[in-house]
């Protein structure tokens, strides 16, 4: 019997074949890795949390929807239980919505990721392919293995705004079932989770990826972002960012995709086309203009970014 074809869309870094298995390979013999220079810049969450307890919302339902497993499709009777985040979706609880980035997920992956990324920032070829060949590329890798502080605060903006993108892209799911319950012609959500979540990573990839050097530390989203985890970096300060989003989709794909630990940011042709337009729409406004669309009586997203420590 003949397979049916089915075409998909993906979000692939440009990296050569044979240096993709390389760094794949490097990021397994170094899985655990950690870096004490690059921990010591970082406030572990205790002390965050006697210090800093206004950013920390810690929600019941996180306990029990931890322990669930991920329902087939998200829905108003579920909230999303990210790897870096929950997303407590407006249809399950209009009070309590939003964004809850959870600090220790996040110290962990952020730890090892920076730990590594370091280690390969010291072998030229892979600078080399990192920075895309180009000579000026490499250089700023270069400026960043010099000097670490500066290395730590930019990578942190970089991570921090993928997993922002990411769970913006669910919110804008649930504006799509939103519009469609109004017009009375679906529910949220239209999609299987999975489906949702590969959507999600690539439309995080793709934001990171697109940005013009520079033109992220410049942005109020960055600050805004950077604001609600200042506490976390002992030695923030905007003039140490150095724009590196060539280098750090590459890597952040390298530790969540080549190893498994996302859903890989490939979604079905199909799918695609079906929600592109409206997708697309809708993510201009949350994203780029930061206007929301959503019932009148739920406040902005950009209103509802928390941490908690469950
Ligand atoms: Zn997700």
């Amino acid at each position: 019997m003949l397979a049916k074809l089915v075409s998909h869309i993906e979000y692939r870094p440009e990296i050569s074949e044979r240096i993709f298995g390389d760094l794949v390979d490097f990021f397994k013999e170094h899985a655990g890795f950690r870096n004490e220079d690059i921990s010591k810049l970082i406030r572990n969450s205790e002390s965050l949390a006697r210090r800093y307890s206004h950013f920390i919302i810690n929600l019941d339902i996180f306990q029990d929807f931890k322990r669930r497993k991920i329902p087939k499709k998200y829905s108003g009777k579920v909230i999303i239980v990210d790897r870096l985040a929950f997303y407590v979706p407006y249809h399950y609880d209009p009070e309590n919505y939003g964004i809850y980035f959870r600090v220790s997920e996040v110290l962990k992956d952020f730890i090892e990721i920076a730990s590594i990324f370091y280690e390969i920032v010291q072998v030229p070829r892979f600078i080399r392919a990192l920075g895309d060949e180009s000579e000026a590329l490499a250089l700023r890798l270069l400026r960043l293995r010099r000097n670490i502080i500066s290395f730590v605060n930019s990578l942190f903006v970089e991570f921090i705004v993928f997993f922002y993108a990411h769970l913006i892209a669910h919110h804008v799911f649930e504006d799509i079932g939103y519009i469609l319950e109004q017009m009375r012609k679906g529910r949220y959500s239209l999609l299987k989770s999975k489906e949702e979540e590969a959507f999600c990573y690539y439309t995080a990839f793709n934001a990171l990826s697109r940005y013009m050097l520079g033109v992220l530390q410049r942005s109020k989203k960055a600050e805004r972002l950077i604001n609600i985890f200042f506490p976390i970096l002992q030695n923030f300060s905007w003039d140490s960012i150095i724009s590196i989003n060539f280098a750090t989709t590459k890597i952040l794909y390298i530790y969540y995709v080549a190893n498994n630990r996302i859903e890989p940011p490939i979604v079905k042709e199909s799918l695609y086309e079906r929600f592109n337009i409206l997708f697309n729409v809708l993510w201009k406004f949350h994203y780029t203009y930061e206007e929301d669309i959503g019932p009148p009586n739920v406040r902005p997203i950009i209103q509802r970014i928390f941490l908690t420590l469950i």
